[in-house]
């Protein structure tokens, strides 16, 4: 039997308040006091995952080691917790419907209607407490969307059986905004009093406030949120905007939201806070030596969500560094070969994105060819690991019309091709390579074996295509190297450029990987290429 406790974080007022910062940042406090935590996100919409949405509408597909294609949100918490994320993690309301119609489907209702309480509520109650284990102190279940959406509904009725079953095991925090008016220059308390009452009528209670706002609320604006939403006055806790994300733990630590939350669970004895490793991390990402431009290549860089763990992969490796990653974000249809030399001026390293169809590939195509032949620091991730594959075949082997199938499908050089057991599929969701797999470093002296320094690493994968090995040969003779392989499948995993200065694609996403006690290796060795000499 598990003694779990759970910690729910709603949302009011609008949405983008950062509740995923939130629960990670007291998820990390947790961790610092010794207790076993894992996060879990709620999402209410109906695709049964979010690996069919457009990045415009969701910002960044984040995938787990298990395969799951999840919410960008998952990120956040393996990023700041270091504990592997998986299928479980991430709930939407299309993955419990989808559930329950094949479970009425197969008759396991018979006689009874189907409905909403208790058969969704049911699944979803299901979904929470799976994630308890003897292994598990706590869990920390966010809720997406905001409280009054009309789907989020039976989320919120979850949360108020789950609360009304687990007495003091459970606890609500409920993340809210308190703007500030210029024009009359004070805040204001309505909009979470209104929120508040919200989750009221819906049977929900409370037991802690978080406040984002502006400016500091003060003792007098703290006193009065407590006394209209029923909170002690200590349970209303400010989160002001931060110039980084890495600092909030400190911040909402400061006002001991981690010691209101243990003692609201019923913890007895609690042991003094220990983040040493955190802190480190803020103390060498705040005062950096060096300062290095990296640029990110990609087709949806107007929503910065997109890219999510790359930018913060880039920041990690940084601080390793000590130095300061600048992004300069590049569309990649802006990049013509006129102007490639302009764009990249100043950047001393280039990652072209992952990506999916025809959009861009021109301008990623002409940044690659720029990276390899100007010997800047490069870094390919999937899509932008295959392009370098065709930009080398057309400009440097002479396949002048190569191309991955995924482009052009008649290309007369297929160097990127489907793989072998994708082209039976129908169906678009969940079916890509996806989660972690083995690959094998065949080369002693490459810089990926320098970094990861050992010959088995395991890495993430989102993709269809692959590098078609029919092409093996015309590669051997050259400057590319395949330098890591899947041991089972043989499959391309990772190349290098001999003779450049760091150049490197890999099939797999790195950036699913990195984590801010933990950076990544890949992006640690780029980081560092960038900053020696050219
Ligand atoms: N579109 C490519 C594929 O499916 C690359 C995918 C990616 O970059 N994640 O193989």
């Amino acid at each position: 039997m598990s003694n779990c406790k759970y910690i729910f974080v709603t949302g009011g007022v609008t949405s983008s308040l950062g509740k995923g910062i939130v629960a990670s940042s007291l998820a990390v406090l947790l961790q610092g006091r010794g207790l076993r935590v894992t996060i879990q996100k709620l999402d209410p919409y109906l695709n049964v995952d979010p690996g069919t949405l457009n990045p415009y509408e969701h910002g960044e597909c984040f995938v787990t080691n298990d395969g799951a294609e999840t919410d960008l949100d998952l990120g956040h918490y393996e990023r700041f917790l270091s504990v592997p994320m998986s299928k479980r993690n991430n709930v939407t309301t299309g993955s419990v419907y989808e559930k329950i119609i094949k479970r009425e489907r197969k008759g396991d209702f018979l006689g009874k209607t189907v409905q909403v309480i208790p058969h969704v509520t049911n699944e979803i109650k299901n979904r929470i407490t799976a994630l308890a284990s003897k292994n598990q102190d706590v869990i920390i279940t966010e809720i997406g969307g905001t409280v009054g959406d009309i789907e989020s509904l039976p989320y919120i009725e979850t949360v108020r059986q789950l609360k009304f079953e687990k007495g003091s095991d459970a606890i609500v925090i409920h993340l809210t905004l308190v703007p500030y008016l210029s024009a009359t220059e004070e805040l204001k308390t309505k909009p979470t009093q209104h929120s508040v009452k919200n989750l009221l009528q819906l049977g929900v209670q409370p037991d802690v406030l978080v406040c984002r706002a502006e400016i500091n609320l003060g003792k007098d604006l703290k006193n009065k949120i407590a006394l209209f939403c029923n909170v002690n006055s200590d349970s209303v806790i400010e989160s002001i905007d931060a110039s980084t994300i890495y600092d909030v733990p400190l911040l909402l630590s400061k006002q001991k939201l981690d010691l209101v939350v243990l003692e609201k669970l019923g913890y007895k004895n609690i042991k003094r806070l220990n983040i040493k490793k955190w802190n480190d991390f803020l103390i060498k990402l705040k005062n950096p030596t060096k300062k290095v431009k990296i640029a990110i290549v990609g087709k949806y860089v107007e929503l910065k969500d997109a890219y999510k763990s790359i930018s913060e992969s880039l920041i990690h490796g940084g601080v390793f560094n000590n130095c300061e990653v600048k992004i300069k974000w590049v569309h990649s249809e802006d990049v013509k070969s006129k102007s490639v030399a302009n764009i990249f001026r100043n950047c001393s390293g280039i990652v072209v994105a992952p990506g999916f169809g025809e959009r861009g590939i021109s301008g990623k195509l002409i940044t690659i060819q720029y990276a390899r032949t100007k010997n800047i620091s490069f870094l390919g991730i999937c899509l932008g690991m295959q392009m370098a594959v065709v930009e080398f075949a057309r400009n440097v082997i002479g396949l002048k019309t190569a191309h991955s199938t995924e482009i052009n499908a008649k290309t007369k050089y297929p160097v990127i091709d489907l793989m072998q057991n994708q082209k039976v599929l129908l169906n678009k969701g969940g079916t890509m390579r996806l989660g972690s797999y083995k690959c094998k470093l065949l080369n002693k002296k490459s810089k990926t074996f320098n970094a990861y320094k050992k010959d088995l690493i395991e890495e993430r994968h989102r993709h269809r295509y692959e590098f078609n090995n029919d092409f093996l040969d015309e590669f051997k003779k050259s400057d590319m190297r395949f330098v890591g392989l899947n041991p089972e499948s043989g499959l391309v995993e990772i190349l290098e450029l001999k003779n450049h200065k760091w150049f490197v694609g890999v099939q797999f996403h790195p950036e699913y990987k990195s984590t801010v006690t933990n950076p990544h290796p890949l992006f640690k060795s780029f980081i560092k290429s960038t900053i020696l000499k050219k």
